[in-house]
């Protein structure tokens, strides 16, 4: 069968197995170095592609062949832009089934995951489309100040120029897409980076961007070791913005080389969970179940605390079991299966770490707390963790639960805001003058009330504060941070 991904790959000497090449400057094409990253399946280890190692070369080609190609951009009419987003969400719909297969396999994620991030990709870019469309600036009058009585100003919204997304492993095709679909939307050049566990999605969605009619040079993506071309991809002068997803200490890093350019940063995670005793305790328990345990606990936006008053703690507990219990681990392809593999070693290092640390500090395993087959971590609740507990504050980017019992409303707020993350948070509770009032006073970019964190398709502002990021992503908040504003101001003389 053919597909339109073949041009992009072609087989490997070694195994047979496909090599991707390099989007840059319109011409798919290998490292200057001619090594590859293997990419493997996290299920079973096999080998399910390469993708190209860039070097620095290739890195600052790609960003040249943007920065050539952002005036042409910035030229596109709107109406232009818009086909194309919309062209792109076609081709994506058409070749739903294989972006799908190469999600399941290179990231290991449970294939109805799976396929709600194709939806969610095609949806993103349906929006943008849309908004494209609606991009508009405004005219100011001068009259606030005495001497400026009859200047007018049109304020124009104008592309930024080339912006550079870095992408985590753990949403490989929706994250890119955060970033990718309203910077062209903006009518920006983008240099694309995928993360190295699980690249290839991302070329497949750099051909669609292709097929779709996208001038030569707007879109470039490179995929090669973060630590070998990051600096770069942050640095680099020819780029405006950086919009950077990952954890906090490579965005952290990424701040301090960027220089003056804008920076966006989707940084890591605690989210805490605030049960009240008054809480409807299916939907807590509902809510709780997939917000730790969902796509492993492999999420930014994972419930990783659960601040429950010690009142209903105990039925929590009992319930929580039971629903763990029905947790499948297996081949993340099976329908039947809820919890597929994390992502490499290292991950499950981390989980082993963060368990063995809260175990021999007291906490209680109630289920789990114990590594699977190769990088399979069981589904784990782990019951009475302390503050003293580097689970208590530490990302664990795992399937564990973290119950943490609290007396009042008022201790799980200070521990909720102690944090130094403050991406999303929940309040499960029917007392609606405590959800306000939560609402307002948790240190977090979004707080969720009886529900665990979720974002639609782009359209509810997504971000965090402290050590969370800097900024929101959602398709009409970036189109908004990947334009400036352009002022032309006239100065009239004649006054009738
Ligand atoms: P990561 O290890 O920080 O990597 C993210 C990206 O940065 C990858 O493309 C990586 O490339 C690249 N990179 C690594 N070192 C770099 C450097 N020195 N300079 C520039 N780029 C560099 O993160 P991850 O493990 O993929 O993803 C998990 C993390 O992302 C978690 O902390 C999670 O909370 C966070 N996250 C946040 C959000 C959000 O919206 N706030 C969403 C999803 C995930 P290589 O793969 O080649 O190293
Ligand atoms: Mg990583």
């Amino acid at each position: 069968m053919t597909s339109i991904f073949d041009s992009i790959r072609f087989p490997s000497g070694e195994d047979g197995k496909p090599i991707y090449k390099m989007l840059i400057d319109g011409e798919w094409r290998e490292s200057s170095s001619l090594k590859t990253i293997t990419v493997h399946d996290p299920f079973d280890g096999s080998v399910v592609g390469r993708v190209q190692k860039a070097t620095k070369e290739d890195a600052e080609a790609a960003i040249d062949a943007a920065f050539k190609a952002k005036k042409s951009m910035a030229d596109m009419s709107a109406y232009e832009r818009s086909k194309i987003l919309d062209r792109i969400a076609d081709l994506i719909e058409d070749n739903r089934d294989e972006f799908i297969d190469v999600i399941v396999a290179e990231a290991g994620k449970p294939r109805s995951l799976a396929e709600g991030e194709v939806t969610g990709t095609v949806e993103r870019f349906r929006f943008a489309a849309e908004e494209t469309k609606a991009i508009v600036g405004e005219v100011v009058k001068g009259d606030n100040a005495p001497w400026h009585q009859n200047k007018i100003a049109m304020v124009m919204r104008q592309p930024l120029g080339v912006v550079m997304a870095i992408c985590p492993f753990n949403y490989p095709l929706l994250i890119g897409t955060a970033k990718i679909a309203p910077a062209l939307a903006a009518g920006n050049a983008v240099v694309a980076k995928p993360a190295s566990d699980d690249p290839i999605v991302l070329f497949m969605l750099a051909k669609a961007i292709e097929e779709a009619g996208m001038p030569k040079g707007v879109f470039n993506i490179v995929s090669g070791s973060g630590s070998e071309i990051g600096d770069l991809l942050f640095s680099n002068d020819k780029i405006d913005m950086v919009s950077f997803t990952g954890s906090s200490s490579v965005g952290q890093h990424g701040a301090k080389v960027a220089g003056m350019k804008k920076i966006q940063m989707e940084l890591g995670g605690k989210c805490p969970a605030i049960v009240l005793d008054d809480a409807d305790i299916d939907t807590v328990v509902k809510e709780c179940m997939a917000g730790s345990f969902k796509f492993s606990g492999q999420r930014c936006d994972a419930l990783s605390r659960i601040l429950i008053h010690e009142k209903i703690a105990d039925k929590f507990v009992s319930r929580i079991k039971k629903e763990v219990a029905k947790l499948k681990m297996g081949d993340p392809r099976d329908a039947s299966t809820s919890q597929g593999p994390l992502i490499n070693k290292w991950a499950v290092e981390t989980v082993v770490e963060l368990v063995e640390d809260a175990r021999k500090k007291g906490a209680k395993v109630l289920c789990g707390g114990k590594r699977g087959e190769g990088l399979f971590y069981e589904p784990t609740v782990l019951d009475k963790v302390t503050s003293d507990m580097r689970i208590a504050w530490e990302e664990t980017f795992g399937p564990v639960m973290t119950i943490i019992r609290v007396k009042d409303y008022e201790e799980a707020i200070e521990l909720a805001n102690r944090s130094q993350y403050g991406l999303d948070s929940s309040i499960f509770t029917n007392d609606v003058d405590k959800a306000v009032d939560a609402g307002k006073r948790l240190e977090s970019g979004t707080v969720q009330i009886n529900g665990a964190p979720a974002h639609g398709f782009g359209n509810i502002p997504f971000g965090g504060d402290k050590e969370s990021g800097i900024g929101r992503e959602g398709v009409r908040t970036n189109i908004e941070n990947m334009t400036k504003r352009h002022s032309i101001v006239f100065n009239p003389r004649y006054k009738g």
